[in-house]
């Protein structure tokens, strides 16, 4: 039977067991309750057991929820492994009253389902199900696969895989836990941007003092906090820090209206920033001021500051090292001296981002995959939101090809209220993970294998 007309048929029983799975409110965060976590783990083992894995494993870490791995061996010594990752734990629905149905109720949408997670992950727990059914258990590729319990909250696979490195060893890994840039357009995510955080305080006076007796001599700290902060971005709203990575981006990106309408951008204020979207988003650097410790407009006193910090977000180029991008911005605002007065700056956490090698032979099969599911060429994007496990993983595996797609999609409400999927995603991304064990096993035989 056609790869497609396998899928086809296979959609009633996968969206079953989505609808299963996104019923239980497996939330891995402090405060929640745990067993919805077991039970979550419980189906996965019993649906993977169930698409004939032959090897269904748990793996208790220390600090975490279960992990599910399984193994199904490569069909012969030539043909090469696959590692797949999802996530089945969710965020927390946040607040009920802005949910158009009760979060682990799903609920028919236009074209697919709303419930918490459903997209996020479990779309894609239930994509890579799909796909082993459609090989009924016996795919032309070695398989791994390491359903995640507690993604959402301190992951331990960004520091876990290199510990274990015979557990996660592969040729190739399709890390799914995320999806298109926009619904029909197939999409691989190649880069992630870098994240570290810098707060900067400002101390001038020993107490608040009458802004009438000593304003206009006693040094303001907010207002020169204000003049620090300023001095982070030109005219343009590009960033003024230097040493900061900046490329051209060179995939696709999103079209400037598309982008305003997913930002929530008002009518009448403009982007900031210069260059292509891509260059903005992905390829350079943003700092926002995510934090701001000051008196409230409502609590106002007529009283000069004598404190104010603010805590700074950097994102930074997929491959610029972590701790240098930190380091300058910690420069930047060490050589400041607003009125004269000396700022204390304190570095805070980095992540590193991450950027795909994309001329192997899992990328030839993943573009042709793609094609095949979604009847157009994939798209190349990045993404500014870090995900520290694709680089726990790629460490564990250094030279395996790295892939991200999945059955997301920007418009999926992820971690806000009314999270949805489309079935024509999940359907999609099903037979592209199919198409795609099938032309890389091909090609992988073709290439002689294992260098
Ligand atoms: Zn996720």
């Amino acid at each position: 039977m056609e790869l497609e007309t396998r899928v086809d048929s296979l959609m009633d029983g996968l969206r079953a067991d989505l609808e299963r799975l996104a019923a239980i409110p497996s939330i891995a965060f402090p405060g929640f309750p745990p067993e919805p976590v077991e039970q979550a783990h419980d189906l996965v083992v019993e649906l993977l057991r169930g698409a004939g894995v032959p090897t269904v494993e748990r793996l208790d870490l220390p600090g975490t929820a279960p992990v599910v791995y399984g193994e199904i061996p490569p069909p012969d010594p030539a043909a090469p492994t696959v590692l797949l990752y999802g996530h089945y734990d969710v965020q927390p629905p946040g607040d009920a009253a802005l949910w158009l149905s009760p979060p682990f109720e799903p609920t028919p949408v236009e074209g697919g389902l709303r419930a918490r997670g459903i997209a996020d992950d479990k779309s894609n727990v239930i994509a890579h199900l799909g796909m082993l059914r459609a090989y009924g258990g016996r795919p032309p590729v070695g398989i791994k696969i390491v359903i995640e319990g507690q993604e959402e909250y301190g992951s331990p696979f960004d520091e876990y895989p290199p510990t274990d490195p015979e557990r996660f060893a592969c040729d190739a890994m399709v890390i799914a836990d995320l999806g298109n840039l926009r619904p029909g357009t197939p999409t691989l995510t190649t880069g992630l941007r870098g994240a570290a955080e810098v707060t900067v305080e400002v101390r001038t006076l020993e107490e608040p003092r009458h802004s009438g007796e000593f304003g206009g001599a006693a040094p303001d700290a907010l207002l020169a906090l204000v003049k620090v902060l300023a001095t982070l971005h030109d005219v343009h709203g590009d960033v003024a820090v230097e040493g900061l990575l900046r490329e051209s981006w060179t995939g696709t990106t999103y079209r400037e209206d598309e982008f305003r309408s997913l930002a929530g951008v008002l009518d009448g204020v403009p982007l900031i920033g210069s260059g292509s979207l891509g260059e903005r988003l992905w390829s350079g650097p943003a700092i926002t001021v995510i934090g701001l410790d000051a008196p409230s407009v409502e609590h106002a006193a007529s009283a000069v500051v004598p404190y104010a910090r603010a805590k700074l977000n950097l994102r930074f180029h997929p491959l610029q090292n972590p701790k240098e991008a930190q380091l300058r911005l910690v420069e930047h605002l060490r050589a400041l001296r607003p009125f004269g007065i000396t700022l204390t700056v304190t570095p805070g956490d980095t992540g590193p981002g991450f950027e795909a090698e994309t001329g192997g032979p899992a990328y030839r099969a993943a573009l042709t995959a793609l094609k095949e599911a979604w009847g157009e060429e994939a798209s190349y994007v990045a993404t500014g939101g870090s995900i520290p496990l694709v680089n726990g993983l790629a460490k564990a595996a250094p030279e395996a090809e790295v892939l991200l797609f999945g059955a997301q999609d920007s418009m999926c409400n992820l971690h806000a209220p009314n999270e949805r999927v489309l079935f024509s995603e999940l359907r999609n991304t099903v037979i592209a993970l199919a198409a795609f064990v099938r032309e890389y096993a091909a090609d992988f035989r073709a290439e002689g294998g294992r260098a």
